[in-house]
């Protein structure tokens, strides 16, 4: 089985923080991380690889510093890293980044794809879900549990809101992962060492047999009219004291607010 899992380097949004005069975020000296559910995406390749065979690619698009991200999958053992890096691709929205994606993918040739469901920083959810429709494979959302894999179809659990549903597709198909489908395996002591000195296949936009007008801003319809962080409409408080003064100073705030009525003695 040929697997390509899909990831995006990310800032550590633990550390991520805002520039209140400009409000957009303060990347400079922000840590990067893999997207945390691709590293869900990333196991599940090599299981599935365990358990069937095959090979697990890993690939990503994004600036040439993101070969740190494809070494730290390296460590994690799959077979081999793509980093879709070039200066056409800039500028890209879900949109243009899928389709660049989709025309590498098409490229290795695959009989699945994971994603992970959504980024942690651009959190739309689109690219997955985009990529299928640009090699027209069925895809499928939230995945927390892959039970049945055969030559032609795989079997899965999705999760929703209320609880699960089981859904079978036809292959090749791509999932977008959640996180309790596994538990991330730490970096092995020899694909570490092997992570240092691979090399990394860097493809650009020639020889992908991209049309132009697809990829980059050309390809982007989606425009960032503006940003902006949304006002809290309620605040927190602390209260502080013995457990004896907090529920007293609880009491006269929800009396104050008009949650409750009557005497401390009543409530
Ligand atoms: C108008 C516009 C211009 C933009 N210009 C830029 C720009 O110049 N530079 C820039 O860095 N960003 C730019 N972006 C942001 C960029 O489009 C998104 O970061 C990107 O498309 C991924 O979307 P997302 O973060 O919502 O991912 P989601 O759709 O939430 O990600 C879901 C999954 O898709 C996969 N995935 C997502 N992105 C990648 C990737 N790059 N490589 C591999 N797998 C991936 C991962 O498996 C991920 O878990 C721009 C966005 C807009 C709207």
């Amino acid at each position: 089985m040929n697997i390509v899992a899909c990831i995006k380097q990310v800032p550590d949004t633990s550390e991520v923080k805002i520039d209140r005069e400009t409000n957009t975020l303060i990347r400079e000296g922000v840590p990067s991380i893999i997207n945390p559910f691709d590293l869900n995406a990333i196991e599940e390749g090599l299981l599935l690889k365990e358990r069937f065979g095959g090979s697990v690619t890993v690939i990503s698009m994004g600036p040439p510093q993101v070969e740190s991200a494809l070494r730290e999958a390296l460590s994690l053992g799959v077979d081999r890293v793509v980093l879709l890096c070039d200066r056409a691709f800039a500028g890209s929205d879900t949109l243009a980044t899928s389709c660049t994606l989709a025309a590498a993918i098409r490229e290795i040739g695959f009989d699945l794809i994971l994603c992970g469901k959504q980024a942690i920083d651009g959190d739309t959810a689109q690219v997955g879900p985009e990529i299928a429709e640009w090699l027209d494979v069925p895809h499928l959302t939230y995945i927390s549990a892959v039970e049945e894999v055969s030559d032609r179809s795989i079997t899965v659990s999705r999760l929703l809101e209320g609880g699960y549903e089981r859904v079978r597709a036809s292959l090749p198909a791509l999932l977008t992962v959640v996180k309790e489908l596994n538990e991330p395996r730490l970096p092995g002591y020899r694909a570490s060492l092997r992570a240092k000195t691979e090399p990394v296949t860097t493809w650009g936009a020639a020889g992908l047999n991209l049309d132009p007008a697809n990829i980059g801003m050309k390809g982007s319809p989606t425009k960032v009219t503006r940003s902006f962080v949304p006002e809290l409409g309620r605040q927190g408080q602390f209260l502080a004291g013995s457990p004896e003064e907090q529920a007293a100073a609880l009491i006269a705030a929800l009396r104050s607010a008009r949650i409750v009525h009557g005497s401390a003695k009543e409530s």
